[in-house]
């Protein structure tokens, strides 16, 4: 039997972040992970290939509009099979680095798959190998949900696992959901050649954004892509030999189509009810998910639980926050999960960011606000980049003036969202952004405009309304 004094269980972000710090800070870790790298979901199939084949389209795309800039390239080659490999060697480099963390740390790694006996037991499934623990942090994340209604067990219908091994590139593909991982795979394919139909069940893309943030995008693939239907629901899928027969139902969409490929991403599930967590007597609900405190500790005294299980956002940033605090509070140290805010961000083209409150959650919780939009038509930087879609948004306590939330559609805008992260998280008000002097020009001086928008200072336009 191996007896570690701290087991985590998975090494996604949180789980090696978890395991990292906890190290670090002196305890003796054991780290277990089931699939043959580490890295989990983020590293493996999800964040890092995604935005190294991302980078692959922005290329084609900047390449296939550079005749605007008086530039004309030939049409793209596309070599796939050294696309996978660029990707691959990202992925590799990143997994063996974390692999390299953990040997530097003295992190003792093992391969295979937990399942609970008690509250200071796992065995690793299909052997009788037992760890004994005294502390264990759950860190095993989410799976892609699948509806049993479409058939997977066909390679035409994939998961975003699938489409980022990029098997070839179908000529007609469908991709069901308009959320975060639909849109940017949609951005992938649409680039390499595909022609893209995307359904979404909301009446926008990513229906938690706000509206106007979600615009710029949205005209672009409604122009981009064959079709873009909200509102619409695929009622039925089936293998056929020409293709993959879909059935749709909603007012713009037609009755039934045939796709070469079809992409379901319609949300990620919580993997809590997978590991057998009742047997340490740890509290999971329904869906999967597993409570924690502010400490992320579970209803069980020495199991914390982090990351996508604990709830949404599922997101890798979100993980590493809270791996750091498990680890923390095991090693004695007084702290809690505080962030005031987690930003969310599409890297699609453009891409997407907000932070803080949406305005729709603010007029649905009645709170008064102060809003600065301003559109980067008017940014020099931008239209020097040849893009001039973009839209900066920032909303402010109507009493205090203190940042709320803010939203980007534009270039770069997941980079240039942690301005306003910031903001929140230091309770800076509209003067404190809109008099910092931001160098010009650049994306960044959008926000400090959006900011001069809502305080009626902007000089680049017309003001909304007077400084008082
Ligand atoms: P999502 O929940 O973000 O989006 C799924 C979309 O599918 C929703 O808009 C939903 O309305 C729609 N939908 C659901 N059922 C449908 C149906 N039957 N027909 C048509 N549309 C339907 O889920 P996702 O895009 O699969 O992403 C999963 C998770 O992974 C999310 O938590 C996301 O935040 C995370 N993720 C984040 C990033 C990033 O940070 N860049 C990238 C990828 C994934």
């Amino acid at each position: 039997m191996i007896k570690t004094k701290v087991l985590v269980i998975g090494s996604g972000p949180g789980g090696y972040t978890a395991a990292f710090r906890a190290a670090d800070l002196g305890n003796e870790v054991t780290l277990i992970e089931s699939h043959k790298t580490l890295g989990g979901v983020c590293l493996n199939v999800g964040c890092i290939p995604s935005k190294s084949l991302l980078h692959t389209a922005e290329v084609i795309n900047e390449a296939k509009h550079a005749n605007e800039l008086g530039v004309t390239f030939k049409s793209p080659k596309i070599d796939i099979d050294g696309v996978r490999k660029n990707k691959e060697a990202i992925v590799n480099k990143l997994t063996g680095g974390i692999q390299a963390l953990a040997k530097a740390r003295k992190v003792k790694v093992i391969s295979g798959y937990a399942k609970f006996l008690s509250k200071n037991q796992v065995s690793l499934d299909g052997t009788d190998e037992v760890i004994e623990f005294e502390q264990c942090i759950i860190a095993t994340g989410s799976r892609v949900t699948k509806f049993p209604m479409f058939p997977f067990e066909d390679k035409r219908v994939m998961d975003s696992t699938d489409a980022l091994m990029l098997d070839d590139i179908p000529k007609r593909m469908l991709v069901v959901g308009g959320g975060i991982i639909g849109l940017e795979m949609a951005t992938i394919y649409d680039a390499l050649g595909s022609e893209i139909t995307m359904v979404e069940l909301g009446n926008q893309i990513i229906p938690v954004a706000d509206k106007d943030i979600v615009t710029p995008l949205f005209k672009k693939i409604k122009k981009t892509y064959a079709n873009v239907f909200l509102n619409t629901k695929v009622t039925k899928m089936t293998a056929a030999k020409k293709g993959i027969k879909v059935q749709f139902e909603g007012k713009d969409a037609p009755e039934s189509d045939i796709f070469d490929k079809v992409l379901v991403a319609v949300g990620r599930t919580p993997n809590g009810l997978l590991i057998d967590a009742e047997k340490a007597g740890v509290n999971i609900d329904k869906s999967g998910f597993i409570a924690t405190n502010n400490q992320m500790k579970t209803n069980v005294d020495n199991i914390f639980a982090i990351g996508d299980i604990v709830g949404q956002p599922m997101l890798a940033h979100k993980a590493t926050h809270e791996a750091k605090v498990a680890a923390e509070v095991i090693s004695g140290k007084k702290t809690g999960f505080n962030a005031l805010t987690i930003p969310s961000v599409a890297y699609t083209d453009p891409e997407v960011a907000w932070t803080g409150k949406t305005e729709k959650e603010l007029i649905e919780a009645g709170v008064k606000f102060d809003k600065g939009v301003f559109p980067w038509a008017a940014s020099g930087r931008s239209l020097s980049i040849g893009r001039s879609e973009g839209v900066s948004k920032a909303l402010f306590d109507a009493e205090s003036g203190k940042i709320l939330g803010m939203g980007i559609c534009g270039n770069h805008a997941g980079d240039l969202i942690s301005e306003a992260t910031l903001a929140i998280e230091m309770g800076c008000d509209m003067s404190d952004i809109a008099l910092t002097i931001h160098a010009h020009p650049t994306l960044s001086e959008t926000t400090a405009f959006a900011a001069e928008m809502a305080e009626g200072t902007i000089t680049d336009l017309m003001p909304p309304r007077k400084k008082k």
